[in-house]
């Protein structure tokens, strides 16, 4: 059944919700509708974007608009043109089988003689940014005399973004009767000052502490020095194989910044901030949308407009001033039932900032260690496997006949190959790689003099530390080679392979030698051990009971028409 039958709205109302797949009103909904059914006063309600605010305040006020009247009666305003185009797309929606409601979104860096020209259509609805909106009011294009509802939306985004002059020459361009309804994510002092100066007698709505709202959210955080910042980031992302993400960013420079090292690193990633055109910001949103890209790096102001429901992961590669920032930042993942995961980036010099979030929010945030290389592995072959059980359609078909001979491979030497073969980039590049945990970050709250003003000293330190792991890991490793050889297998024996790399020679096609060359026992074959291709020959290990099989069969074989040549290495 589908629970919105309960709120007195209309069939036209429940038939378009209904289609849309709305089966029961959100928490903010179930207060907000009848509020508005039933009262006359105005309204401050605390909600943020993904908790059904459009829908909360456009559904009642749909069903009471006198839609034989031509005349403007109900006014959204909301800070961004993407913001604008979604609330009037989602009203359209609302509105469906309201034949006489019309709906014009009017925002800046569009033209305003079509805004114009769409106007004379008579809408009742009007979704405006507030520039926009005020240069239509200059142009005498819009008529509010007859508006009877006024629609706030994130109002703290608009005045922090300095709307807070146009927002008031608007207030007082419209009549005195008109009910307001004033919906922002968080209270600020300015936020404040607006509804005393412009609501009578508000009733207050806010739907739980916006962290009860959100218990879905995993929160975590992971200290890093300013230097490796980046590097910790992309040790995140391949951690976390399979996100859609996106990560916050303080400076539109920082944003680029971040967004040009993952496009260089090969990830599907883009910027979003407010030094891109309309025209490059819509584009990026779009590929974000559709998914061609999974990463979005934005800054707070300009991801503000997307709404996208399915984010697995926010990452705050740089922490907001404002806890509230914070906080809704984090409520951009976790949306529509789902689970979301926040990771924030911590540089040892921010423990105060962290702690003024922690308290401020009450949210647990839990401190990780960044991954080491082989925690990123294990986590995307897991990927892969992840990946291979939730998305196996056929996308395409081919020829079996393509497909060689595999029968002389196990199910699981099968599977080890593709897994080298997905991942080989990941494991070269984290091959070696030292970890980017460090013991000086623990005590920092109370190890912190010794530092510039600017962190950046002991970082510099770190760095110098890390150079020298990693030169002298490198050194013992080469020791170790030169020196005391690996622990072998007693089972096993080594055999030294007279080809190599030089003869396009592959691990698969050592495999398959093998089990070519030990195929007489039966079913059961030979177990390998390592195998080691170099440039002019190579090594392998087989099962000791196999070897002389082995050795009697692989002479009379051939690889892309070379001779093979085994025999037992020292
Ligand atoms: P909003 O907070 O208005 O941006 O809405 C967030 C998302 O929730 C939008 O994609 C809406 O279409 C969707 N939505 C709103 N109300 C409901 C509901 N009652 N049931 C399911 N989805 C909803």
């Amino acid at each position: 059944m589908n629970l919105f039958t309960e709120t007195n709205l209309s069939p036209d109302i429940l038939k378009a919700i209904g289609e849309l797949g709305y089966e029961s009103p959100t928490e903010i909904q179930k207060q907000t509708i009848p509020f508005i059914q039933s009262d006359i006063r105005d309204l401050i309600a605390l909600a943020q974007t993904g908790t059904g605010k459009t829908a909360a305040f456009s559904l009642p006020i749909l069903d009471m608009i006198d839609d034989t009247s031509r005349k403007i009666q109900f006014l959204v305003l909301c800070p961004t043109r993407e913001l604008c185009l979604q609330i009037s797309k989602d009203i359209n929606n609302y509105s469906k089988y309201m034949k006489n409601i019309k709906t014009t979104a009017v925002y800046g860096g569009s033209s305003i003689t079509d805004q114009m020209r769409s106007l004379r259509d008579k809408p009742q609805v009007i979704v405006g940014t507030p520039g926009r909106v005020i240069d239509l009011i200059n142009r005498k294009a819009l008529d509010f005399s007859e508006i009877h509802w006024l629609v706030l939306d994130e109002a703290d985004e608009m005045l922090s973004m300095g709307f807070k002059d146009e927002l008031e020459t608007i207030l007082r361009e419209t009549p005195e009767t008109k009910q307001t309804f004033l919906f922002s994510a968080t209270m600020s002092k300015e936020v404040e000052r607006i509804s005393k100066s412009y609501l009578t007698t508000p009733h207050r709505i806010s739907v739980g502490s916006i962290n009860e709202v959100k218990k879905n959210i995993k929160h975590e955080f992971y200290v890093v020095g300013y230097r490796n910042k980046k590097e910790a980031l992309k040790r995140l992302i391949d951690a976390n194989p399979n996100q859609y993400s996106i990560i916050f960013c303080r400076t539109r420079m920082e944003t680029q910044e971040v967004a040009d090292f993952l496009m260089q690193n090969g990830y599907g990633a883009d910027a979003l901030h407010g030094d891109l055109s309309q025209a490059q910001r819509d584009t990026v949103m779009k590929k974000f949308r559709l998914k061609n890209i999974d990463i979005l790096v934005a800054t707070d102001v300009a991801a503000r407009g997307l709404d996208v429901d399915s984010l697995t992961h926010v990452i705050h590669f740089s922490l907001p001033d404002d806890p509230e920032v914070f906080v809704h930042r984090s409520g951009r993942t976790g949306r529509a039932g789902k689970d979301g995961i926040s990771m924030s980036l911590i540089k040892p010099e921010e423990s105060r900032k962290l702690k003024q979030i922690k308290s401020t929010t009450k949210i647990e945030i839990v401190e990780k260690k960044i991954p080491t290389g082989d925690e990123v592995m294990s986590a995307q072959v897991k990927g892969v496997f992840e990946k291979l059980m939730t998305e196996h359609e056929n996308v395409f078909e081919f020829d079996q006949n393509l497909v060689p001979d595999l029968s002389n491979f196990t199910k699981e030497e099968l599977v080890i190959q593709l897994l080298q073969f997905q991942l080989k980039d990941f494991a070269l590049y984290y091959k070696d790689k030292q970890d980017l945990v460090d013991q000086k970050f623990n005590n920092r709250d109370d190890d912190r003099g010794g530092r510039d003003r600017d962190g950046r000293g002991r970082d510099r330190d770190r760095g110098r530390d890390r150079d020298r792991g990693e030169r002298s890991d490198r050194g013992e490793r080469r020791g170790d080679r030169g020196g005391k050889p690996r622990q072998r297998d007693e089972n096993m024996t080594r055999f030294f392979f007279n080809l190599g790399k030089k003869d396009q020679l592959k691990k698969l096609d050592v495999l398959e030698i093998i089990n070519k060359a030990t195929s007489s026992k039966g079913s059961k074959r030979a177990e390998i051990g390592n195998i080691e291709i170099l440039e002019k020959f190579s090594f392998f290990e087989v099962e000791k009971s196999y070897g002389k099989e082995l050795l009697g069969n692989i002479q009379s074989m051939k690889f892309k028409g070379k001779d093979m040549r085994a025999e037992e290495a020292n």
